[in-house]
């Protein structure tokens, strides 16, 4: 198995990056990884570490449209260059925890997207440049208030909800071209997402090079690259997970706030 990198807040509340064992002992390391972290002698063992979201972003970056199936659906063509938009660092949670459903919507989604972690600083790069500023791959919900993304026409207020940005459990370094995205709610065996991930319009590094040429990213941003087809609502009390091949399971209930 790959190895993947946590960020844990322990009983005293002290958030440390560290590496998961299979033993799911986390070998704690001295900085973020990407700021090369070097392991140091401390271990926690189950019970006693909390998992958080893997990374904490400057910035969200997310990109709209970014499959065909998924643009069609929306009755809308796919974009000719990337739509990209910004979601608050306030939104982002943990995997097992619970989205909160506002009151000010009556229809809430999922979209299970693919989520690029970035590991330098990066402005106005090729793709070939802005690949090697990808650190790393993790899972993002993009939950969004799809009847206020229609009545706002911009989309700060839809997506930006406190709690809106699931993401985790945790970061691989490599990641299949072909890995399939799936998404799951409650216990249906059949997924209501599922695609590869190399169906993506614009992939990867030409979402990174074009998102640099408008702001810098910082190490730790966070890109979610879209979602595909088969979006739908959630109801309160729904577990909605994100599963992505060779990363894990992204897995959260849906509350009343
Ligand atoms: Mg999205």
């Amino acid at each position: 198995m790959a190895q993947r990198y946590v960020r844990i807040q322990n009983q005293e509340g002290q958030i440390y990056y560290g590496l998961l064992q299979l033993s799911l002992d986390v070998q704690v390391l001295d900085a973020p990884p990407w700021l090369q972290g070097q392991p140091t002698d401390l271990t926690l063992t189950p019970g006693n570490y909390q998992i958080l979201a893997p990374c904490a972003p400057s910035k969200i970056v997310a990109v709209g449209k970014n499959y065909a199936d998924h643009a069609a659906e929306m009755g809308t063509p796919v974009p000719s260059e990337p739509l990209i938009f910004l979601k608050p660092t306030t939104s982002i949670i943990p995997s097992e925890t619970e989205i909160k459903y506002p009151p000010q919507s009556q229809r809430v989604d999922y979209e299970g997207e693919l989520a690029l972690v970035i590991g330098d600083r990066v402005f106005d790069c090729t793709p070939e440049i802005a690949q090697t500023k990808i650190w790393g791959y993790t899972i993002a919900n993009d939950v969004t208030a799809r009847d206020l993304q229609k009545q706002d026409g911009q989309w700060t207020r839809a997506k930006g909800f406190d709690t809106f940005c699931p993401l985790g459990p945790w970061i691989v370094r490599e990641l299949n071209p072909g890995a399939r995205l799936q998404t799951f709610v409650n216990d249906d065996s059949n997924p209501v997402q599922s695609a590869s991930i190399d169906q993506m319009v614009f992939p990867p590094d030409v979402l990174v090079s074009y998102i640099s040429q408008v702001m810098t990213l910082l190490p730790g941003d966070v890109v979610l690259t879209g979602t595909p087809e088969g979006v739908s609502r959630l109801q309160l009390g729904d577990r909605v997970r994100v599963e992505i091949e060779g990363i894990g399971r992204l897995e959260n209930t849906v509350a009343t706030r």
